[in-house]
């Protein structure tokens, strides 16, 4: 796509520099506009960083239409901004970047040194090269009633009216790197329709675990389960017990529908199989195998391999008659039902759901209540699983929410 250039004499406003805004100001400086990006924080893309903490999972290598499916519900939205910023473009940007990539076993795509901050530090440099202005310590409280921008300073209050202002504050998770979701009120009160902000990629409570649970298996990993929400394909991979309940990859990949059960039912039942690889039957055979004096433990760990939190969980959430019936304790192992009734806290989530919804903005990304006020990133209203999703979603619409702030310059 031709990007639009215009006159060097506009000026746009950036707020927040996380990496939707940081790819706005790209996109805008390189067609001669002057960027000033204001953050809040003592410097820019806290989250960004964080994410990198891990292993920075930036992209995902399937194939595009599985990669849309992601975002579920907003997948139409989402194909109009990823039309023009794919997981490969995004590849290339990165190269572009003096940085390499490589796709890992689950098809995942890292930098080759899985860290965010080099790639943050070239990007910074090109920016910084290209003209954009960050002022770090830069919180934005709003409008005056004469629509000026009110910027908090170290100096002061300050006021400005840029030719036109892209917002790219983030969602509602981890306030303490910035996205703390204040920005809510100020667009509500200009009229912009909203979703509520809801924990997304977020671990869950259960009405209370056992003290032995809690006590002995708090931290213990689940690895080579499955799980299922009622009538769905199971999916596989492993999650965290906690205090207070369960988080992890596999239980973030569910937490949009456990979510939406728990809001319309007061609780979410979840079917984990402990043995995704043996089916019912072949369970059910290996228990009713005598097992002489041997305890119920031992033949649980000796016939099928499980001890440890699994075999824990099993006598948690299994009832105890099933331990004398090996057609029902194969059901158990192979469909443990266990309740969440409750989201982990927002601030404690990978990410929100919820935010600026697309009904609110025009084709350009532009908000319709407020004219020359553009929208990236988390802040819109749309959710993916983690594996990258969420970085390609604010990669993609910064650049879209840049590019259409041009075109409306333009015209
Ligand atoms: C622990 C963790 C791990 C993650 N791992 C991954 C991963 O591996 N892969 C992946 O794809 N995603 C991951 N994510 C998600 C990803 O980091 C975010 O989705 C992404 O950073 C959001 O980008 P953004 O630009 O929309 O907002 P943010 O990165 O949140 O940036 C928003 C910026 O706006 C600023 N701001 C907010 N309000 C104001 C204001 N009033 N005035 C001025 N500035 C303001 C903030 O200071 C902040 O710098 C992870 C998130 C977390 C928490």
């Amino acid at each position: 796509m031709t990007e639009p250039t215009t006159s060097p004499s506009r000026h746009v406003a950036i707020i927040g520099g996380g990496p939707a805004g940081l790819m706005a100001a790209e996109v805008l400086s390189q067609a001669g506009v002057r960027v000033d990006l204001y953050d809040a924080m003592p410097s820019v893309g806290r989250k960004f960083l964080l994410a990198g903490v891990g292993g920075m999972n930036i992209t995902h290598s399937e194939a595009y239409p599985a990669f849309l499916s992601r975002y579920a519900e907003r997948a139409p939205q989402m194909a109009t901004l990823l039309r023009a910023f794919d997981a490969t473009a995004l590849c290339q940007w990165i190269h572009d970047l003096g940085i390499e990539t490589f796709v890992g076993s689950s098809g995942r795509v890292f930098p080759t040194d899985m860290k965010a901050a080099p790639l943050l530090r070239a990007w910074l440099k090109r920016l910084r090269e290209s003209g954009v202005v960050i002022h770090t310590r830069h919180r934005w409280l709003g409008w005056h009633a004469d629509g000026q921008l009110r910027i908090d300073s170290p100096t002061g209050e300050q006021q400005l009216k840029p030719d036109a202002v892209l917002l790219a504050l983030g969602g509602g998770s981890w306030a303490r790197l910035g996205s703390d979701g204040a920005w809510m009120p100020l667009l509500a009160g200009r009229g912009v329709e909203l979703a509520p902000l809801q924990p997304s990629n977020c671990g869950f409570d259960v009405a209370g675990w056992s003290e032995v649970l809690r006590s002995k298996f708090a931290g213990a990993p689940l690895k080579n389960i499955a799980i299922a929400l009622q009538n769905s394909t199971p999916r596989l991979g492993e999650c965290v017990i906690t205090a207070s309940g369960i988080e992890g990859s596999l239980i973030y990949a569910w937490s949009a529908p456990i979510r939406e059960a728990i809001n319309q039912q007061g609780v979410a039942t979840i079917l984990i199989d402990l043995l995704p690889g043996k089916p019912v039957d072949k369970v059910a055979a290996a228990l009713a195998k005598p097992r002489g004096s041997r305890s119920m433990s031992k033949h649980l760990h000796s016939q099928l391999g499980i001890d440890g939190v699994k075999a824990a969980l099993l006598r948690e959430l299994a009832p105890a008659e099933c331990f004398a019936d090996p057609q029902r304790l194969a059901q158990a192992i192979k469909g443990l039902a266990l309740n969440l009734i409750k989201t982990r806290p927002l601030d404690e989530a990978i990410s929100s759901a919820g935010g600026v919804r697309f009904e609110a903005m025009d084709e350009n990304l532009m908000l319709k209540a407020i004219p020359g006020v553009f929208c990236a990133g988390e802040m819109l209203d749309w959710e993916a699983p983690t594996g990258g999703y969420l970085l390609t979603g604010c990669f993609a619409s910064g650049r879209a929410a840049g590019l259409g702030l041009l075109s409306w310059l333009k015209a």
